[in-house]
């Protein structure tokens, strides 16, 4: 329907971008973007006028974009466009501009592929940037030199590290050298597109991956400077701690391994964020945190706002759950009265099952088994 109106209207049209990525790889597609030479507006109107119950169109003129519903899918049009970006200026100059010109902007090769709706070659692949060899090699790669497409928009350094935490991709080296050396470029993105493409890694099932690209390429440095600050490793008269970055990243694997909840995954995340202001070194005793689940729990708020998170109940639970994260460890001691048992049946209510997710998924809690009896 979409390729014989956009032909009766004289338009090329292609379907485009991550539903055709998904589509060649066999993954389940959600959204279906469709690009046209000209005015995607009008095509989406026309297009949608032609369904029965006439889907509602919304647009935004100054986009050109275009979007309407049906059966359940959302249907994207789009103007191809032609961008091109004044070195200090954010705001690209945008003109109209050919399908290649529009798959060139593009994030990544893999995103880049379009799928001809035209009838003169209907279903024909156009992949001027061999978005399908990369899949099939697994890795992650920019249409342009990577330098170029990441001043463009920083913002596609983390999605390149989003794609392939979720796709389980390799960065290639260049690509990843270009994310380190424009890594202080992603301080003019948007907090709240930047956190977008944090809790979609922290939605991956393997978080860790994507996190850890985050650090090495420096650009978790740049908008959460609290947790690279639990890196590391100090050893004073021959005693070391653990690094507690990588601990973290573990504690966030064990946690999504047992719950797909993003929340109980950002409690595992903070759940010693704390422990760099309260490290100590006691001699003739070694390394303490004392006190840091209370830091921790003051320190998330702080963070939520720093990260654009939502300040609501969500943020509640999650720092609750950092204060009470050790409080079921102290409960594994010999003399355990019966009143601090109840105060923690008490203060974790109904997120108690998640503290306990929350507590066994920190492998240095010792007495996972002994909680557990204590609390069944
Ligand atoms: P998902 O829906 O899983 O996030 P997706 O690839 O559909 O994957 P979208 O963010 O919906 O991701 O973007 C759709 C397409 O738009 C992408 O496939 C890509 O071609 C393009 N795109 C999105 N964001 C950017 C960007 N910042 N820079 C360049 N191209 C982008």
């Amino acid at each position: 329907t979409i390729g014989a109106m956009a032909g009766r209207m004289g338009l090329e049209c292609y379907l485009i971008g991550g539903f055709v990525r998904d589509k060649i790889m066999g993954r389940p597609t959600k959204d279906v973007d469709i690009v046209c030479t000209g005015d995607g507006i009008a095509l989406a109107h026309a297009v949608a006028a032609t369904f029965p119950h006439r889907p509602h169109v919304s647009f935004f003129k100054n986009f050109g974009t275009a979007h309407f519903r049906y059966n359940g899918i959302d249907v994207e049009f789009v103007g191809a466009r032609k961008e091109s970006y004044a070195a200090h200026s954010r705001k690209p100059e945008v003109t109209e501009g050919t399908i290649e010109d529009d798959q060139r902007r593009r994030d990544l090769t893999i995103n880049a592929l379009a799928i001809s709706l035209n009838s003169n070659n209907y279903g024909r692949l156009i992949d001027p940037f061999d978005g399908l060899g990369d899949i099939e090699r697994k890795i992650i790669r920019t249409p342009l030199e990577p330098d170029t497409t990441f001043s463009d928009d920083p913002l596609r350094m983390m999605r390149a590290i989003r794609f392939a935490a979720q796709l389980g991709f390799a960065i290639v080296p260049e690509v990843f050298e270009s994310i380190r050396r424009n890594r202080s470029r992603l301080k003019i993105v948007s907090q709240e597109r930047i956190t977008d493409e944090l809790n979609k890694i922290m939605a991956t099932p393997t978080p860790s991956i994507g996190l850890d690209l985050l650090y090495r390429s420096g650009l978790l440095q740049e908008f959460f400077p609290q947790m690279v600050a639990l890196s590391g490793v100090e050893i004073v008269e021959g005693k070391g701690h653990k690094d507690n970055f990588y601990h973290t990243l573990q504690v966030i694997d064990n946690t999504a391994a047992k719950s797909d909840d993003l929340w109980l995954r950002w409690a595992a995340l903070l759940h010693d964020i704390g422990k760099p202001a309260t490290k100590k070194f006691e001699e003739g005793h070694g390394w303490t945190f004392h006190g840091h689940e209370v830091v921790g729990e003051r320190m998330t708020p702080k963070i939520f706002r720093q990260l654009k998170l939502p300040q609501n109940e969500k943020m509640k639970y999650v720092a609750k759950l950092v204060a009470l994260h050790l409080r079921p460890i102290s409960l594994t001691k010999e003399d355990i009265t019966d009143s601090a048992m109840r105060r923690l049946l008490f203060d974790a209510g109904e997120d108690l099952e998640d503290l306990m997710i929350l507590c066994e998924s920190d492998i240095t809690s010792k007495n996972r088994q002994k909680v557990k009896r204590y609390l069944e």
